[in-house]
């Protein structure tokens, strides 16, 4: 429980937030390790002594020998952290109701109750292999590890889903369909053999005669940050700026994806950025934290977003939050992941780097 609540610091100006922060930080010098996700807002981030996306972030972690790991980012990540960093680190979050609607579309429960589903077809751990992007619950991750799966990140997908289509006839990604289907599309992967499991839906909204013809199954889950962005957008953007390149992350709709100049990671948008020669113009579809944040980067090159989309759970983190967690070290919102689902959760983070 929060033995601290943070409310005594809406008394403090920002200054004096920032002020506190930097004196709190400074005080656990090494002992700490302050990780700041693409998404956050300046305010926070400009504390961070990383920045990265999630993986990025989790394995740095991992590799430092901070007692205290303060992970400014979504409950997946902190948990992602924490099955990640060896016993004697802490893993904290400033605001531990910042979470991921998209994370949260997908159970254990429900996923346990598909595998019951599919064993109409046969056995289902001879047929299909679960793969979970990095963006899903601890207990979702050591149900891919019990049942032979792995995780993935917007980077690695298309190495998992080869991986796992060598094991297996059939691939069950979760909980994004978006990066599911643009994954499995850049395959060559022909989309009569990707069909959606609607976990509300008796055999996900499926007949048999569809499960057994399909090669993916893909979980119906949803960046609401991502599924803004639309093609007429796209369009819009190339009539204002003809030179314009777009580039859009995977968890963007395919239609989306199909009609930019380039799709990837957090990651690879921020390389694209990196590598444009000055004076272009680059238009982005993710969320704007990360294109406000390059824009002010290089001042050199146009970057707008395709539209302002904003992750209303990343915001959750304000500087008071930083403060709280920086002034009560390892006391107050701990993430720590039970042990049985740390063990399997682990083994299919271990498959992803072992690709
Ligand atoms: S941007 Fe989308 S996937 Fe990322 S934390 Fe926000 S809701 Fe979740």
């Amino acid at each position: 429980m929060d033995a601290f609540p943070s409310e005594p610091y809406s008394d403090l100006s920002d200054d004096e937030v920032f002020a506190r922060i930097a004196a709190a930080r400074a005080a656990l010098g090494d002992d700490a390790l302050v990780l700041g996700h693409h998404y956050q807002t300046e305010a926070v981030v400009r504390f961070a002594d990383l920045k990265g996306d999630s993986y990025e972030l989790s394995k740095k972690a991992a590799e430092s020998h901070a007692r205290l790991i303060v992970f400014c980012g979504v409950h997946f990540m902190a948990e992602a952290a924490d099955i990640l960093t060896r016993p004697e680190q802490t893993v904290v979050m400033p605001d531990l109701e910042a979470g991921c609607p998209m994370a949260d579309m997908a159970s254990r429960g429900e996923l346990e109750s598909a595998w019951v589903q599919l064993a109409e077809l046969g056995n289902p751990d001879d047929l299909f292999l679960p793969v979970t992007y990095i963006n899903s619950r601890a207990e979702v991750k050591a149900f891919c590890g019990l049942h032979g799966g792995l995780i993935c990140t917007s980077a690695n997908a298309g190495k998992a889903l080869t991986w796992a289509l060598q094991r297996r006839p059939k691939v069950f990604f979760l909980p994004d369909q978006h990066l599911g289907r643009n994954t499995a599309l850049a395959q060559g992967i022909p989309p009569a053999e990707i069909t959606l499991w609607d976990p509300v839906l008796p055999l996900g909204g499926n007949s048999l005669a569809v499960l057994r013809q399909a090669r993916i199954l893909l979980w119906k889950g949803h960046c609401h940050v991502h599924t803004r962005f639309s093609t007429a957008q796209v369009r819009q953007a190339r009539q204002a700026h003809p030179e314009a390149k777009v580039v859009v992350h995977p968890e963007c709709p395919q239609e989306v994806v199909a009609a930019s100049d380039a799709a990837g990671s957090t990651g690879f948008i921020v390389r694209y950025v990196e590598a444009a020669p000055p004076g272009s113009t680059i238009v982005i579809g993710t969320e704007i934290n990360l294109i406000t944040r390059l824009a002010r980067q290089y001042r050199d090159r146009t970057i707008l977003p395709l539209v302002s989309s904003m992750c209303p759970n990343m915001y959750k983190n304000s500087p008071r939050d930083l403060l709280h967690v920086l002034e009560n070290p390892g006391r107050v919102n701990v993430v720590r992941v039970a042990d049985e689902i740390r063990e399997p959760a682990r083994l299919a983070l271990q498959r992803m780097l072992d690709l």
